[in-house]
C-alpha cells in the first residue's frame, strides 16, 4: 500500500479534511487529493479556487499533492495507477452512504480498496456545508477553515449579497 487517492469536492477545505489528509499522509507514501470536477452537489467555489485552497494547506506535506477529475474516479485510479482509496467518516451517518460507495468501486474494480479514517473527535461535526451555512448567517468560521479560504468566503458570500 504505497499510494492512495482522497476523492472530494473539497467546497472549501477544512481543518477537518487536512485532519484526515495528514494522517493518510503518514500512513501512504504518496497521497494524491483529487478534487472533482463536477459533483452532484455543492460548488460555491470554483474547481480552480478549491484546488488552490488546497494547495496552499497541504503544502507542509512533502508526499502529498493535489488533482482533479471528472467522471468515474476508478477510471481516474486506473490511469493514475493507484488502487487505494482514503475517505475520511465522521458521525455514524456518513457510513451507510460511505459503504455504497466503497461496494460500487469495489465492484467497478476488482483491485480498488477503500480505507477508512475515523474523524478526531474534534473535527466530527465538521463539513463544508455547515462551514458555509455559518459564514452565510455571519458566523466566524476562524476555527474550522485555513485563514485564506475564511477569507474568500466572506469575500464571496458579501459579493453575493451585492
Ligand atoms: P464528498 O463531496 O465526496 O463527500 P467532501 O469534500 O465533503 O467530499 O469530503 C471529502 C472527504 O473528507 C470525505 O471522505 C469526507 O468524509 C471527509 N471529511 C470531510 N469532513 C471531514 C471531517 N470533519 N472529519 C473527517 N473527515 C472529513
Amino acid at each position: 500500500m504505497t499510494r492512495a487517492v482522497m476523492p472530494g469536492s473539497f467546497d472549501p477545505v477544512t481543518y477537518g479534511h487536512l485532519d484526515v489528509i495528514e494522517r493518510a499522509s503518514d500512513l501512504f507514501e504518496d497521497l494524491i487529493i483529487a478534487v472533482v470536477e463536477n459533483p452532484a452537489k455543492c460548488c460555491l467555489f470554483s474547481l480552480q479556487e478549491r484546488v488552490g485552497f488546497l494547495v496552499g494547506t497541504v503544502n507542509h506535506l512533502a508526499n502529498v499533492r493535489v488533482d482533479t477529475f471528472s467522471g468515474l474516479l476508478v477510471a481516474y485510479m486506473q490511469s493514475a495507477r493507484v488502487r487505494v482509496i482514503v475517505r475520511g467518516l465522521r458521525v455514524a451517518t456518513d457510513f451507510e452512504y460511505e459503504l455504497q460507495m466503497a461496494l460500487m468501486n469495489h465492484e467497478l474494480f476488482a483491485e480498488v480498496e477503500t480505507v477508512f479514517l475515523p474523524s478526531s473527535h474534534r473535527y466530527s461535526f465538521l463539513s463544508s456545508s455547515l462551514v458555509k451555512e455559518v459564514a452565510l448567517h455571519g458566523g466566524s468560521v476562524t476555527a474550522f477553515v485555513p485563514g485564506q479560504v475564511e477569507e474568500v468566503l466572506k469575500r464571496k458570500i458579501s459579493a453575493e449579497r451585492g
